[in-house]
């Protein structure tokens, strides 16, 4: 009898599958175990993706089987194959990217769970001559009947001790598992979210998306809570996304008091814990795991439901190697376990609302706040021709007053970290610059210090202008170190927090110190979108927003939605308990069609002007895009690729044309490759909204990238429009299957891409 082919995908950049002969002392493996097998001159592990009869060549036998049964289920097998189509990336590196690192490395991955000990009754005098294990059993004695071991740390006993009097028969440890229950919940719905959570139990069972459009405190957790507790009611486990790490702790918090369990994985754990709960949620033990973007890939035993909480938000998109979108990753693997997914967001992303429209995804919406709190008031400052001091204006300043004489609490956000993005020379225009990008440097206080924000080189602060020796340094622009030092000046009897990536150390410092500040009376809080996301600050009263023209003005197409989305959300941190609350806005272009719209019609107003702007410019979502950057220390090199993959792309779509010309008119492939190729030249906005006769494919570059020298290397792309996905699709297996390759270049597809410009 003949031993079938062993077909394995090896973590390698390449975009093919490799065969291998099965030895005789090894049985036959499962598809999704991983293997050991020879690659090149060294050995690799990888996963086993199916088998076949014969193979025309020679073949390596493979070397070892790790996994007796599939490490990974057949719906995680048909999530990678999917994410290495749709995202057109090798499959090896999609398994690579799936699995944990230590299971990359070999680990095995058994649940391990605490242990707790507990003491025989008697020593029988057997300790007499050890007199610390003598005093260890006596504690553990005196603590009770089971003591959780982390706890006997505490107390000063190790590890050593205790294994030494389970030697000698008289402790006993066990592993304690969570036990998942389902506690009463003291909060009686309001017909809104019982309506959500109706429609979501309903479709248990079912592959159905929903989206929970819910206004900020609209009570969107306590119908997750619901939901979740009909999934374990029924032996089911229920996968939370949420974005970011430092909103796990509020929601752990949450989640083990009402159903005495729940895990958290994100990428602050060790790489041993991380699979220890992967395996315990394979394992079926643990029901809840709440986790960011990449736990979406964890394996179950019985998934039921999905959230992503915040599903606008853009850290759930991976932006390098395989550039994943974890929502949507999400909603695939809904789709091939036929379960339910819940998109909860105050603002919906426009590819949410797209789909609603279409009829895709059901809407289920909380109007109003829960618990009676009102929507804040929201308020421009115009400061055009108006005298600013670091940023603030004196009817902002008087406003923060205000709020703060009454006792209450003032957050300012601006999202920009740092003293000053912008260091110059008044008498000969020297700009601090980074020496590896084409960056300015931003100035950073205490210590002192030019930073570039892009590749994070420090810089010391120049005594004088490096270039004309005078002693004329200024510091242009706003960020939040200027905004703390200025209000500590202005309110130097108050407490004031200041919250960005410099001052974050870890989810757990995060929620201590926002513990802190729900405890104090009038305070200020200084901070970045860190501190918009999803926090109950109930004494807040005061939002204001100290720049919102940035992000209204971006070339990206998708600066907008993001500011709009950035500034609901910090306005939604204002009067959420019995204070009513309100929203200042300081802008240079009050008349904003889209900042009025969102000041007087809401987020659903704003995203309605929005998504006419792109159904009427073609970008997403009416259309499918995909981004092609290249990198290289070479300029020309990165541009070469660039053109010859555009080659491509465009002999393909020219295909396409020929092929549906027969019912549909072949529109003409629009081309941008003779765009001019200078830095700072490309523009993405004036070319999607150039005419109003939309071509089907659109191919816009090469032109520099926004930042065109990151570390020392060029950086060009490349953006490709399709009105349709699958003509997008093809266009890119093309290019994938032609393997380009220039010296020196590292080259990426970036499908349904953020970052455009
Ligand atoms: P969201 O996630 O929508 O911003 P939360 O879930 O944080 O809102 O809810 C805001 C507050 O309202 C929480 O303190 C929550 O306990 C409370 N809450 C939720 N639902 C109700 C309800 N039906 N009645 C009273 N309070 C509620
Ligand atoms: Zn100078
Ligand atoms: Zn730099």
């Amino acid at each position: 009898m003949t031993r079938p082919v062993v077909q394995v995908a090896v973590p390698r950049p390449l975009r093919r599958i490799f065969d291998y002969s099965l030895p005789a002392q090894l049985p036959q493996p499962s598809i999704g175990a991983r293997v050991r097998v020879p690659f090149g001159r060294s050995e690799v592990l990888g996963i086993v993706t199916g088998f076949r009869q014969m193979s025309s060549h020679r073949l390596k036998p493979l070397i070892d089987i790790l996994d007796e049964d599939a490490l990974l289920a057949r719906d995680l097998i048909a999530l990678a194959e999917w994410l290495s189509s749709y995202y057109h990336h090798p499959l090896g590196e999609v398994y690579a990217t799936l699995l944990p690192s230590a299971a990359k490395r070999g680990a095995l991955p058994k649940p391990r769970w605490p242990l707790a000990w507990t003491a025989a009754t008697d020593d029988g005098g057997r300790l007499a001559r050890a007199p610390r294990q003598r005093q260890a059993f006596e504690t553990l004695q005196g603590l009770g009947a089971t003591v959780p071991e982390r706890e006997l740390r505490t107390a000063g006993i190790d590890r050593r001790t205790l294994a030494a009097l389970a030697d000698k028969g008289l402790a006993q440890s066990s592993e304690t598992k969570p036990t998942y229950r389902v506690e009463r919940s003291p909060i009686s719905l309001n017909p809104e979210q019982r309506a959500a959570v109706n429609t979501i139990h309903a479709s248990i069972g079912t592959h159905a998306t929903h989206v929970l459009d819910g206004v900020t405190g609209s009570g969107k957790t306590e119908v997750y809570m619901r939901v979740i507790a009909k999934v374990l009611d029924t032996g089911g486990q229920v996968m939370v996304l949420v974005p970011e790490i430092g909103l796990t702790p509020q929601a752990m918090a949450h989640f083990r008091r009402r159903f005495g369990g729940a895990a958290a994985l994100h990428s602050a754990e060790t790489d041993n814990a991380r699979l220890n709960i992967w395996a315990q949620c394979k394992s079926g033990d643990h029901r809840i795991l709440v986790g960011t973007r990449s736990a979406v890939f964890t394996p179950f035993a019985d998934l039921r439901l999905i959230i992503v909480d915040e599903e606008h938000d853009t850290s759930f998109k991976q932006q390098e190697g395989l550039r994943y979108s974890a929502r949507d990753v999400a909603l695939k693997r809904a789709q091939l376990l036929e379960i339910p997914t819940v998109l909860g967001s105050a603002t919906p992303s426009l590819e949410t609302l797209a789909n609603i429209a279409r009829g895709r995804y059901r809407r289920n919406v909380l109007k109003s706040r829960a618990g009676g709190a009102s929507m804040p008031q929201f308020r421009v400052i115009d400061i055009r021709g108006r005298r600013l001091r670091d940023g603030l204006s004196d009817t902002l300043l008087h406003a923060i007053r205000r709020h703060l004489d009454a006792g209450n609490q003032v957050l300012v956000f601006i999202n920009r970290r740092g003293f000053a993005p912008t260091c110059l020379c008044s008498a000969c225009g020297w700009q601090a610059r980074c020496a590896d990008c084409d960056a300015r440097l931003t100035l950073h206080e205490s210590p002192r210090a030019l930073h570039c924000h892009h590749c994070d080189r420090r810089y010391r602060y120049p005594d004088a202008c490096p270039d004309c020796g005078a002693d004329t340094l200024v510091h242009l622009g706003t960020g939040t170190q200027r905004i703390d030092a200025a209000l500590r000046e202005h309110f130097p009897e108050l407490p004031l927090y200041r919250i960005d990536r410099d001052t974050a150390q870890g989810p757990t410092r995060f929620a201590a110190q926002l513990d802190t500040i729900r405890r104090e009376g009038a305070a200020i809080l200084v901070g970045t979108q860190m501190l918009a996301k999803g926090h109950h600050l109930p004494a807040v009263t005061l939002v204001a927003v100290v720049d919102a023209d940035n992000g209204f003005l971006s070339s990206d197409f998708r600066a907008p939605e993001r500011t709009a989305q950035n500034i609901v959300q910090v306005a939604g941190r204002a009067g959420r308990a019995e204070r009513p609350g309100e929203v200042w806005i300081q802008s240079y272009d009050p008349d904003n069609p889209n900042l009025k719209a969102l000041i007087q019609r809401g987020y659903a107003g704003f995203a309605a002007i929005q998504a006419a702007d792109r159904r009427s410019a073609r970008l997403p979502p009416y259309a499918a895009m995909a981004m092609l950057r290249a990198e290289s220390t070479n300029a020309h090199a990165a541009v070469e690729l660039l053109r010859l993959a555009s080659d491509i792309i465009r002999r393909a779509w020219d295909n396409h044309g020929r092929r549906t010309s027969g019912d549909r008119p072949g529109r003409p492939v629009q081309s941008r490759s003779e765009a001019p190729i200078e830095p700072g030249s490309g523009s993405w906005k004036s070319a999607a909204t150039a005419g109003d006769t939309h071509p089907e494919f659109e191919l816009m570059g090469p032109v520099p990238a926004p930042i065109p020298r990151l570390r020392n290397r060029f950086r060009y792309q490349c953006m490709i429009c399709s009105r349709r996905r699958g003509p997008l699709h093809a266009a890119l297996s093309a290019l994938e299957a032609a393997e380009l390759v220039v010296p020196k270049v590292r080259w990426s597809i970036d499908v349904d891409p953020l970052d455009t410009f």
